[in-house]
């Protein structure tokens, strides 16, 4: 295998910059580039050593740094790595690279460092993927679930299904080809308990990455409601400063505002829409066009009414809108004297806040609300999480393989059937690790990490 060799560090200026060569050639590579001040060679040192020294481009010392060299397999990649550390302007940085290369490395390709780790067997494919999306992440809970995975969480938990599983065909199997051999008679209830332990975990697992989505990804919000109704307050009161131009002729809000702000441990992707109501106005139709689109594909409606009036049509216009869709009713203006029907939003809505924008009230159980709303007001971010829908859809099709082998084991089916169907969970589960991935699952993988990761 070539000797590959990239800027592991971004491609902008820093402190340092560091240059990483991976492969059996990269420690004689390195050293044809850098000079140890103690003029010793790099091929004498140890893993896990350091050398100070200058690099050498065009047989002239052009900039001090610093040589880490690991030897196989103890190595992120399990090759011989040097990583090779200069000051952090993008021309010595781009320069040491080029030396490299000269020197006989390859240019890595994108994820070809982890590609190799991942080979070599230093880290199964969930590990592989949770370093992308470290190195993505957005968000607290993001991370956090990212350095569990890469820990080894989720495999740790793949693995234990996938024993329980040839456990069980084993036994199965056992039993079809050796009638005659002393084995014990199946106890059917231990198969099934075995079976529902397992589809209970996966179960939990796809419950997990969906909240999870929502938590890590965000969610679409769209803020509804009549001109006046207090929608754009309610996003300034969100946002926590003045976006929207507040104002008291209605209709003012003329298109959809966007703004991402976190309302506890959720991401709200917000859209303050104009006001729901028919206009001659062109423009300000288009706006309730798109206010009306952008409801429909909402994930999260906070539908807004005025405790200061009564329910007009359009506003029962936007109850109708919000059946069959997360949708939280906010009650605004609860400083004001009541005039509006409360019952009536309380029968058409799961979920009833009462706030003051104006005197940002109501914050906290909104926030509670939304979270009950959207399910994630239990979310562990620190139960193991599947990470992608790659990942989720090795998961979904292994369930199904296990749900239709308890119904089969229920049935009465052969043990031969049943175990037909529980190879096919495990093959899933092989596939979702790594141990049986295709050579293009895993390129396509590693084709969308960064160049030096
Ligand atoms: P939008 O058209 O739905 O975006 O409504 P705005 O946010 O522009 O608010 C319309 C008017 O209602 C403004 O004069 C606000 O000051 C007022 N308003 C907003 N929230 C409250 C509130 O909680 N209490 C009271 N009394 N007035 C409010």
């Amino acid at each position: 295998m070539s000797t590959i060799a990239a800027i592991a560090t971004g491609n902008s200026v820093g402190g340092i910059g560091v240059i990483r060569i991976s492969g059996e050639q990269a420690i004689q590579i390195a050293d044809r580039v850098f000079q140890p001040m103690d003029k010793s060679s790099l091929c004498k040192l140890k893993g896990y050593r350091a050398k100070y020294g200058n690099v050498i481009i065009n047989n002239t010392p052009s900039d001090n740094g610093v040589a880490l060299v690991f030897r196989a397999p103890r190595s992120y990649t399990g090759e011989d790595v040097v990583e090779i550390s200069v000051h952090g302007g993008l021309l010595t940085v781009q320069k040491t690279l080029q030396a490299v290369l000269d020197a006989g490395a390859v240019p890595a390709q994108a994820g070809e460092f982890t590609k190799r780790a991942f080979l070599n067997g230093k880290m199964d494919l969930t590990q592989a993927e949770s370093v992308a999306q470290i190195i993505s992440a957005q968000g607290e809970a993001a991370m956090k679930a990212s350095f569990n995975a890469m820990q080894g969480s989720l495999s740790n938990k793949i693995n234990a299904v996938l024993q329980i599983l040839l456990d069980t065909s084993a036994v199965m199997s056992a039993w079809v080809d050796y009638p005659d051999e002393e084995i014990p008679e199946l106890e059917e209830n231990d198969l099934m308990s075995s079976l529902q332990k397992c589809e209970g975990e996966l179960d939990c697992l796809l419950k997990n990455y969906d909240n999870g989505q929502t938590i890590i990804g965000g969610v679409d919000t769209v803020i509804a409601g009549m001109p006046n109704v207090g929608k754009s307050s309610l996003m300034n009161m969100l946002v926590g400063r003045d976006k929207s131009i507040v104002t008291h002729i209605a209709g003012t809000t003329r298109d959809i505002v966007e703004e991402s702000v976190r309302l506890g441990n959720i991401v709200l992707h917000l859209r303050d829409t104009a006001g729901l109501r028919q206009s001659d106005d062109v423009v300000e139709s288009i706006g309730i066009d798109k206010a009306y689109k952008a409801l429909d594909d909402a994930q999260l409606v906070l539908a807004v009414f005025d405790n200061g009036r009564e329910l007009c049509e359009r506003d029962f216009d936007l109850i109708e809108r919000c059946k069959g869709k997360n949708a939280v009713a906010v009650i605004n203006k609860n400083d004001l004297e009541q005039r509006l029907d409360i019952e009536k939003i309380q029968n058409a809505f799961n979920k009833v806040v009462s706030i003051s924008a104006q005197n940002r009230e109501g914050l906290s159980e909104l926030e509670s609300a939304v979270e009950q709303m959207l399910g994630v007001s239990d979310f562990d971010t620190n139960a193991p999480m599947l990470a992608n829908s790659r990942q989720r859809q090795n998961c979904q099709n292994a369930l199904e393989c296990i749900k239709q082998a308890i119904d089969g084991l229920s049935m009465g089916v052969t043990y031969d059937a049943l175990n037909v169907m529980i190879d096919s969970a495990c093959d899933e589960l092989l596939s979702l690790t790594g141990k049986k991935a295709t050579s293009e699952v895993v390129n396509n993988i590693f084709s969308k990490f960064c160049v030096g990761k």
